[in-house]
């Protein structure tokens, strides 16, 4: 169904349920090295084939010992061995302890640790041969041991399908000893811009831009957005005024491709080439969605390839990317929450003027705790997004008073 401009608006969650019902994942897996697969998602379940930690250990530099041995404070030992990280103990001595460093084994038969404060050493003296260690507390079973499979015990999944692979991820599967993981392929885009308007950045320099010329700023932070999603970005720069070009470029994209993004061109009742040619190259649904910045925008496809388009204005291209083309592409690669997370947060702000539309603006997390609003919202002010550090997610038809609780959500969240 195509829009027309009398179209009712839709809600964004109807418009995302759609979106993302078209997005079928990938199917491919793609094995990487661990340490190449941060921000990548997995395409299987990793199974833990051992525990960690391996066995009890110490999680303190101390003395290993038998509780039962120590059961009033002030007792001292011979020290019968030294069990350093790396090295396994041998059975403990009864009425003996151990020297043990953190990460070390714990020997067979001791059952707590003492810290080395908690101790004080002997030294040797002519009348005492062998010096030993005062135990000046009196410790219980299990204390400063680390028990073995704490973390993870042996068959545990640890990480799911589905899962984005971070930092703390690709530490936790090189702890169970995985060199590679399975991933979702790296959803291939092919990047279109378009209006006869654009000049790419270092092709004419500022004082020599025609009257009526701007900058394309958009393909910038487009591709720079999709990378973060662990896409691969051909940017296929600004779409001829031609119809027959553009239907070959669209056609030539389509085949390589698993999204084809462009931006700008889909404001209804529009005269561009990009619509009538995805029309006969494919399908195409031009949807009014009730946000602000936003509304128009574009799902089709062409072949196996989807089509979508966001809209022109630089703030409405790179909001309606955050609500509908990170979900979508995320979900290609198989993640399956790609909700957008609101915290609750403070207005340190008025906005008296409810609008029809869900609205997105730009504020900024103050030292307070409170959000500020950057004072210019205008769909093609980019410095707003530059100064802010989030969206406070406003309903449709609602108003804002200073204090109010509104629903904020982070660009480190959503750039992640
Ligand atoms: P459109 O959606 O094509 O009607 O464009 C809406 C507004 O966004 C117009 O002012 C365009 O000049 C501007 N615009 C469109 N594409 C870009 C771009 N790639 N970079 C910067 N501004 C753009
Ligand atoms: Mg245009």
């Amino acid at each position: 169904m195509t829009a027309s401009p009398r179209a009712p608006l839709q809600s964004l969650d109807d418009a995302l349920r759609s979106l993302l019902a078209a997005a079928v994942p990938l199917q491919d897996v793609e094995r990487v090295a661990t340490g190449d697969a941060d921000g990548r998602v997995l395409a299987q379940d990793v199974v833990s084939a051992l525990h960690v930690p391996p066995q009890d250990n110490s999680s303190m530099d101390g003395y290993a010992l038998r509780c039962a041995d120590a059961a009033a404070p002030g007792q001292v030992f011979p020290v019968s061995q030294r069990i350093a990280a790396g090295s396994a103990g041998s059975p403990l001595q009864p009425n003996t302890v151990a020297r043990i460093f953190t990460g070390a084994p714990i020997p067979p038969g001791a059952d707590a640790v003492v810290m080395q404060e908690d101790c004080t050493v002997l030294a040797a003296t002519d009348s005492v041969e062998m010096p030993g260690v005062r135990v000046n507390s009196v410790p219980h079973v299990g204390q400063w041991i680390r028990r073995a499979g704490e973390d993870v015990a042996r068959g545990d999944v640890v990480l799911r399908r589905g899962q984005r692979l971070g930092p703390a991820e690709l530490g936790l599967a090189a702890s169970i000893g995985l060199a590679h993981l399975g991933v979702a392929p790296r959803p291939r885009v092919a990047l279109f811009s378009t209006g006869d308007e654009l000049v790419i950045p270092g092709t004419v320099a500022p004082q020599d831009m025609p009257p009526g010329a701007i900058y394309n700023s958009n393909r910038f932070f487009l591709s720079a957005l999709l990378r973060r999603m662990g896409c691969v970005v051909t940017d296929l720069g600004i779409v001829p005024d031609q119809r027959d070009a553009t239907v070959q470029a669209l056609r030539e994209a389509a085949l390589s491709h698993d999204v084809i993004l462009t931006s700008g061109g889909v404001s209804v009742g529009e005269e561009d080439h990009i619509k009538p040619a995805v029309q006969a190259l494919g399908t195409l649904d031009l949807w009014q969605i009730a946000i602000k910045p936003g509304k128009p925008f574009a799902h089709g496809r062409i072949g196996a390839a989807h089509f979508l388009g966001l809209p022109g204005n630089p703030v409405s291209s790179f909001v309606t990317f955050l609500l509908l083309v990170r979900p979508f592409v995320l979900r290609l690669q198989g993640v399956h929450d790609v909700a957008m997370k609101t915290v609750a947060a403070p207005a340190h702000f008025d906005w008296a003027r409810a609008d029809k539309r869900q609205e997105f603006l730009r504020v900024r997390r103050n030292a307070s705790g409170g959000l500020d609003l950057y004072p210019n919202q205008s769909s093609g002010v980019l410095t707003s997004a530059v100064w802010g550090d989030g969206l406070v997610v406003n309903p449709a038809g609602r108003t804002i008073a200073y204090g109010d609780v509104v629903a904020y959500v982070s660009f480190a969240e959503l750039l992640a």
